[in-house]
């Protein structure tokens, strides 16, 4: 199918101010680019002015079917998630094409590609990417992996087509130039891939591309009261997707007790002591890599 419209998504959280500045950047300099209509939404408005992450509830896990359609689901952001639906959606039925929803993240992850479905287009635009962009990866979060089942709560799960954008490391509430050119770069990256794909003038892409995949979040050790007792061992701390093996250290405790990775497999793992996510006492999440093969057309 061809892509004619595409929303750029920013202030999902409100604390990422990167998503905030470029859609008040963009939203005036960049309405549309050969071809293919781009508008723009601040997602989580009253977030971004208060520059919390959100208000009520997660505005990034509120677009599972249930919820959206589920009255008793109140809230601002369960509300603001409705309104979306109906502006760039509905889901399973959408009036926009295409998602590029800006995120940022403190982990040291470079520029991450976050797909929630590996269909043809996502993974010929994973391949397009990764062989422009140095260092980029693409870390893909299915909905069975992630919720239980095949209902995704992630705004762009309203498309079957785009993804979030994480970059950093960068703390909340901050814009940095290294950052937004970055996430821009990205954006104009994207554009390009789409406009020639609607004009059948990709040319060949790689035969496969890496994607690491969701598996499954690590807490922090806890105490009776529910307080961490533990924190991200040094040489652990930064090494987002690289190899971890049973023996490597992941956590010190208080006592400093050093507690080792204990499982056989090797996982790669992504958001170490992302900031977001401490109030969920999750201190890092395991992907395993995969090479997927390119569809070609
Ligand atoms: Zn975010």
């Amino acid at each position: 199918m061809k892509i004619n419209s595409v929303v750029i998504v920013g202030g999902t959280h409100g604390n990422e101010s990167t998503g905030v500045f470029l859609y008040n950047k963009l939203k005036n300099q960049l309405t549309s680019f050969k071809g293919i209509k781009i508008n723009y939404l601040l997602s989580n408005p009253k977030a971004a002015k208060e520059c919390k992450r959100f208000i009520d509830h997660d505005l990034n896990r509120s677009f599972a079917h249930k919820d959206l359609n589920n009255i008793e689901k109140t809230g601002y952001e369960f509300n603001r998630a409705k309104a979306i639906n109906s502006f760039i959606g509905p889901k399973g039925n959408p009036s926009t094409d295409f998602i590029i929803d800006m995120h940022t993240t403190t982990a040291n992850m470079g520029v991450s590609v976050i797909l929630v479905e590996q269909n043809p287009l996502n993974i010929r635009l994973a391949a397009y990417l990764s062989s422009k962009i140095k260092d980029l990866k693409i870390y893909s979060i299915g909905a069975s992996a992630y919720m239980g089942d095949n209902d995704h709560s992630f705004l762009n799960s309203v498309t079957p087509h785009g993804f979030s954008l994480e970059v950093g490391p960068i703390a909340n509430g901050i814009v940095r130039g290294d950052i937004l050119q970055m996430t821009e770069n990205t954006i104009n990256h994207t554009l390009d891939f789409l406009q020639a794909h609607n004009n059948n003038t990709l040319g060949d892409l790689p035969e496969t591309v890496e994607i690491f995949e969701h598996e499954k979040k690590i807490s922090y050790p806890v105490d009776e009261n529910k307080m961490i007792t533990a924190y991200i061992h040094e040489e652990f701390e930064d090494k987002n997707y690289l190899p971890l093996k049973k023996g490597d250290p992941i956590f010190k405790t208080m006592n400093n007790e050093i507690i080792y990775f204990e499982e056989d497999k090797i996982y790669y793992p992504v958001f170490i002591n992302e900031a977001a996510y401490y109030y969920k006492k999750t201190a890092f999440s395991l992907t395993t890599l995969n090479k997927i093969k390119v569809p070609q057309v």
